[in-house]
């Protein structure tokens, strides 16, 4: 698998693409998790990974879509962007995710990527804006590979994405990345109706054959304006989705990316062990995407670093959830996203500013975290490199010591 997969990605990604990977991803990713764990032990929390929403606009319509794509545009400007990376790069970041909305978007985004050689970008699309020229583009600057969502066949592309032609538009985006060599991963968010068709080998095996180099299967979380909750995965399905990626991990050569499991198969959220947090499209610094609340902005003259370690709000957002719960707080318990965002008088970060009365609508579900079907990794690649640097870091203790009942 591992050899089929390396010798893959050697053939088919150009050499400039790949030295940025290996070096600004590979090393400087790896080092900056290190630093990452030293800050921890100093009390300080800047999350290596962080994710940006560079703005709120978008061409498709998703059910339950929680970003307010309908909305007048907001948008991080360029210097706004700058100042993000910059500080982020002095305390030895160099990986980033760009979301939207739709980033291509964005008017700045290739002067923003190429003002950052030094830096790696995922940015995360719908691929249909990607024309033969945007992908030789990024191609040219190397230091980005498209994450591109496909939610289905076509029939459930066009329901589920509110529009027409939806796959083969977002198909002729995926080849032109490919076709101008990039590395290039295609998402998907899991679903009730299209679970059956894309969480399976055959899919896989087309993507191989299409050329794709990895993929990333996230879970449909019903949260925001307009929740689809006959699309969110029972409990079962949520266990086969691990279970196949464990599986699929140890055999078919493309990687498979998750966020939510040690190595262990022990559940984790990003947002609680302090790896990573979201900057929203009006630059408000979130827990998590799907936490539109903020007490601190991008906009401010601050070192970025200062703020984010000196946020009580932050803080007290990853404490809780750790100490709750192994999987998402916001799906087990929004009664506790919505004291923690009234305890912080914080406001509400999205346009339609509804975000509260929605969190007070939900109710708790099964989230990732199902302790009586923890399923460690059996491919050796994924134990180590989540051994070292993905897992827990240590901030469930007082869940594990019994402090606090997980689920109340
Ligand atoms: S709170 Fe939920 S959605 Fe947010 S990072 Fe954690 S697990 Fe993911």
């Amino acid at each position: 698998m591992i050899f089929a997969l390396t010798s893959r990605i050697l053939r088919t990604v150009d050499p400039v693409c790949l030295g940025k990977i290996a070096w600004n991803f590979g090393y400087k990713g790896a080092r900056s998790v290190m630093l990452f764990e030293k800050r921890m032990k100093r009390g300080e929390f800047f999350p290596p990974f962080l994710y940006i929403s560079i703005l709120n606009s978008c061409n498709l319509r998703c059910q339950g879509c929680w970003v307010d794509v309908d909305k007048p545009r907001e948008s991080l400007k360029l210097d706004e962007l700058n100042k993000i990376v910059n500080d982020a790069k002095r305390h030895g970041n160099a990986f980033f995710g760009i979301l939207g909305g739709e980033p291509f978007m964005h008017p700045e985004l290739f002067d923003f990527l190429g003002t950052h050689p030094d830096c790696y970008f995922q940015v995360f699309t719908n691929g249909q804006m990607i024309t033969e020229k945007a992908a030789q583009t990024l191609r040219k600057l190397g230091n980005a590979t498209p994450l591109v969502s496909v939610e289905g066949t076509a029939t459930v592309s066009n329901e589920r994405r509110g529009g027409k032609d939806v796959l083969n538009r977002t198909l002729r985006g995926l080849q032109n990345c490919l076709d101008a060599r990039l590395l290039t991963g295609v998402a998907t968010s899991l679903c009730k109706t299209n679970i059956d068709d894309l969480l399976t080998e055959s899919w896989l095996h087309r993507l191989i054959d299409m050329g794709v180099h990895y993929t990333w299967y996230h879970t449909y979380r019903p949260v925001g304006p307009k929740i689809s909750e006959e699309l969110a995965l029972s409990p079962d399905q949520i266990t086969r989705v691990r279970k196949f990626v464990v599986e699929q991990r140890a055999k078919t050569p493309i990687a498979i990316v998750d966020a939510y499991y040690d190595h262990n198969g022990r559940a984790l959220c990003p947002m609680a062990t302090g790896i990573s947090h979201h900057i929203g499209p009006t630059g408000g610094l979130e827990p998590c995407p799907i936490i539109q609340f903020a007490n601190e902005n991008v906009r401010t003259d601050r070192d970025l670093f200062d703020v984010f370690t000196g946020s009580a709000f932050l803080k007290d957002f990853r404490e809780t959830a750790a100490q709750h719960t192994r999987g998402c707080i916001v799906l087990e318990r929004p009664d506790l996203v919505k004291s923690l965002v009234e305890k912080h008088h914080a406001p509400d970060t999205t346009i339609r500013q509804t975000a509260l009365s929605e969190v007070a609508g939900m109710k708790s579900r099964t989230s990732q975290w199902r302790e009586e079907e923890e399923i460690p990794e059996k491919h050796w690649m994924y134990k180590i490199a989540k051994r070292f640097f993905y897992h827990d870091f240590g901030v469930y203790k007082q869940l594990e010591a019994g402090a606090h009942s997980p689920r109340a």
